[in-house]
């Protein structure tokens, strides 16, 4: 079996040289999918997962624009389409200085797998740009965004790849996006998601990947008999997906004791409570500023530069930040001051050391095609919203996403059970697999 897992990668290393970040994604699924393969005859001999690493489509393209001060600036754009066998391409758009082709196709490739979890019909996609929104004016934002949608608005459409947002790219971002997009078609449709409430957005859409990450870290404690209420959890990010997550943990009845951002972290003993979450939102969102300004704020608090918060003590860990920010020396600390979950929030903040870890040590570990799958669920709710041309309560659109977040613990349940230990990273690859190889296959070799 090593051997055919082997041979795979380097087959697929060889035409993907210099992509570190698309190999870790792709070594992952390949060590459980591969054996999953061969044990079953439908899928063996079909070269489906060569398929599958391959993407239907790559767009790069340059994004020219002209600063507060004149300069003209040049970024580049991405849209990376890999697989439209269930639906049609959906993920977000990232800005970020990290952006390049690895980083977008491992996004893309785990984004197939995780659309395929949510149940609903949609295949996988990535995009973005290296352009860098921090300390960058709305004017300056607003200009790029439209220079990049010159450009993007003749790869996607409502029924062929629908963008949303991701590191960079939140609610403003999407505005001056459809913007331009509705600019350039002359048409008013749901071609992005994460739109703002009053013209097609869905209710809890910018809570949903934060809390599908807590609910599925729930549903993880109470598989064991236990839950979130009194538990000591450490979050890392502070952006949107850190702020729902942290939201939910306090509701729930958890102590979120840390946040941090690419400045260090916050480590707060007493707890963050309610209000001081409203003040880390006000901080992050309007006044786009650091998180080092909380203990000017909350002077028992302390600020720990240029560190990550995984040497705090805790029962729970939800990684939100980004790719490969927990390491194994991080997973080894965690386990040895008692961590007993997991819940990853960012798309693969653990590395592959760290997961072997926590793997080993039975921890209760949730990947992020697992765990962080609530945003484009909800995505996936906002666009049967706007083709019904209907609004759902936040009721109705929570109790969607909290089901969703169910049934996506119950497939890995199902497929990654290990004499009494749940693998959920074995779970998630291989049910969110088998989804799209039964469609691939039915489609004949296309
Ligand atoms: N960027 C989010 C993700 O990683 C959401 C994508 C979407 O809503 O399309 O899943």
């Amino acid at each position: 079996m090593e051997k055919i897992i082997q041979q795979f990668l380097d087959e697929v290393k060889q035409r993907n040289q210099n992509e570190p970040e698309f190999m870790q994604a792709v070594t992952e699924v390949a060590e459980n999918v591969i054996p999953y393969i061969v044990k079953n005859d439908i899928y063996y001999g079909q070269n489906i997962l060569l398929r599958m690493v391959e993407p239907e489509r790559v767009v790069f393209f340059r994004v020219p624009w002209i600063d507060d001060q004149n300069e003209i600036k040049v970024n580049r754009g991405y849209r990376i389409e890999m697989n439209s066998a269930i639906g049609p391409y959906k993920g977000g758009l990232r800005f970020h200085p990290s952006v390049n082709l690895s980083v977008l196709k491992f996004l893309a490739f785990e984004q197939v797998f995780k659309n395929s979890l949510t149940t609903l019909p949609m295949g996988g996609g990535k995009g973005g740009s290296d352009f860098d929104p921090k300390g960058k004016s709305d004017k300056e934002v607003m200009r790029f965004c439209q220079s990049f949608m010159s450009e993007l608005f003749r790869h996607i459409g409502p029924n062929r790849d629908i963008p949303a947002g991701d590191i960079g790219v939140g609610g403003r971002e999407i505005g001056y996006l459809f913007g331009q997009y509705k600019r350039l078609k002359n048409e008013f449709t749901g071609v992005l998601t994460g739109k703002g409430v009053s013209w097609g957005g869905s209710l809890i859409r910018p809570e949903a990947t934060g809390y599908g990450v807590v609910y599925f870290t729930q549903k993880m404690l109470e598989n064991i008999g236990t839950s979130l209420e009194g538990k000591k959890v450490v979050l890392s990010g502070s952006g949107n997906v850190a702020q729902y997550a942290a939201e939910k943990v306090i509701q729930l009845g958890g102590i979120v004791n840390t946040l941090s951002d690419s400045g260090g972290y916050i480590y707060d003993r007493d707890g963050i409570n309610s209000e001081k979450l409203k003040y880390i939102m006000d901080l992050k969102n309007i006044k786009r500023g650091r998180i080092e300004e909380y203990i000017k704020q909350y002077p028992t608090a302390e600020f720990h530069a240029k560190k990550t918060p995984w040497e705090i003590p805790c029962d729970v860990a939800i990684p939100c930040a980004t790719q490969n920010e927990l390491h194994k020396e991080d997973a080894l600390m965690l386990i040895k001051n008692g961590c007993v979950c997991v819940g990853e929030g960012a798309n693969m903040p653990s590395t592959p050391e760290a997961i072997h870890e926590f793997t080993v040590n039975k921890i209760l570990f949730a990947p992020g095609k697992a765990s962080n799958a609530g945003g484009v669920a909800v995505s996936g709710l906002e666009m049967a919203q706007n083709s019904l041309r209907y609004n759902w309560t936040r009721d109705e659109v929570d109790t969607r996403l909290k089901n969703i977040m169910s049934d996506i613990h119950q497939s890995c349940v199902e497929y990654g059970q290990e004499d009494g230990y749940v693998n959920y990273v074995k779970g998630a690859n291989i049910a969110g697999f088998v989804k799209v190889a039964d469609a691939m296959l039915a489609q004949g070799v296309v």
